[in-house]
């Protein structure tokens, strides 16, 4: 299923696309009672969950029409967003020649938090911050929203607290990020975390290990992997993790990126005012965001 929250007649709404993705439907119309997303990720219970299922099945509920509607980013104050840097050997290695050093396979997996104010919705607008920055680049992302509290778990139980999986760009002004010895401002703007179109449950994506994901900047394709080439799969990060922090319902680890970064163009070719980028990963939907 697909969860999505928008906004329609003023009124903030978490909604379940139907089966052809063509109408959203409000939970409270199909007898849920949830109030927000992480209201919902935290307390759905799997009998409710084959409940909607089949009403999306047999629908013959009023449902809108989903360009009716403003989407926004289906968790719209994550309270942080944990990320993996350098995942993907194609972008480990677009990073060492950058930095004219020699491929080095990552031994341990690295992570640092986006600060994330307000999470930017599909079709909404990233700051592009130029009074501080004139580097901001995309990075597309394969975003893991954990379902269930989550402590000391072992790699092969660790799919099980997985709820869902969206898209996000970790959007970085490369020159702070180039002249801070931390990411957290570089990568934590005001308005530059995009997540969505909506959150996808994970008993509908077969393999996250196998993957096509891309992005384009107005229609060109900038960013073209898989998730196959991870590096750290995502029972390991989520077991990393949990030995020593607990991780929560509606949390979000966005899993690195693969190459194909505007700084790794020659010459480097960064966002500026206008900018259409297209997130797109397979079976999780197309992410779109204007740069302004
Ligand atoms: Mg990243």
């Amino acid at each position: 299923m697909k969860f999505a929250a928008y906004k329609y007649d003023s009124q903030e709404c978490i909604g379940v696309l139907s089966n052809c993705g063509t109408e959203i439907y409000s939970i409270h119309e199909l007898g849920l009672d949830y109030k927000t997303m992480i209201d919902l990720i935290k307390n759905i219970t799997e009998k409710e969950k084959q409940q909607l299922a089949k009403k999306l099945n047999t629908m013959d509920y009023n449902g809108l029409k989903i360009e009716d509607v403003q989407l926004l980013a289906p968790i719209p104050n994550p309270r942080d967003i944990i990320a993996v840097s350098q995942n993907y050997v194609s972008h480990v290695k677009e990073t060492c020649k950058l930095n004219g050093v020699e491929y080095i396979r990552p031994k341990h997996c690295s992570y640092f938090w986006r600060r994330v104010n307000r999470a930017v919705s599909h079709n909404g607008s990233i700051c592009l911050h130029a009074g501080i920055s004139s580097m901001m680049d995309y990075e597309v992302e394969l975003a893991v929203v954990i379902g269930k509290e989550c402590s000391r778990v072992a790699e092969k139980d660790a799919m099980d607290y997985i709820f869902g999986y969206t898209i996000s760009n970790d959007i970085t002004a490369r020159d702070i990020q180039k002249n801070l010895p931390q990411y957290a401002y570089a990568k934590g703007l005001d308005d530059t975390t995009p997540i969505g179109p909506y959150i996808v449950t994970a008993d509908e994506i077969m393999d996250p290990h196998n993957l096509n994901l891309s992005l384009k900047v107005n229609g060109e394709m900038r960013q073209n992997g898989n998730t196959d080439d991870f590096i750290f799969n995502i029972p390991y990060i989520i077991s990393d993790l949990s030995k020593g922090m607990t991780l929560f319902p509606g949390d979000i680890i966005i899993t690195g990126t693969p190459s194909g970064i505007g700084a790794g163009m020659n010459p480097p070719v960064y966002l500026k005012h206008g900018d259409v980028i297209e997130s797109e990963i397979e079976g999780l939907g197309i992410l779109r965001n204007i740069m302004e």
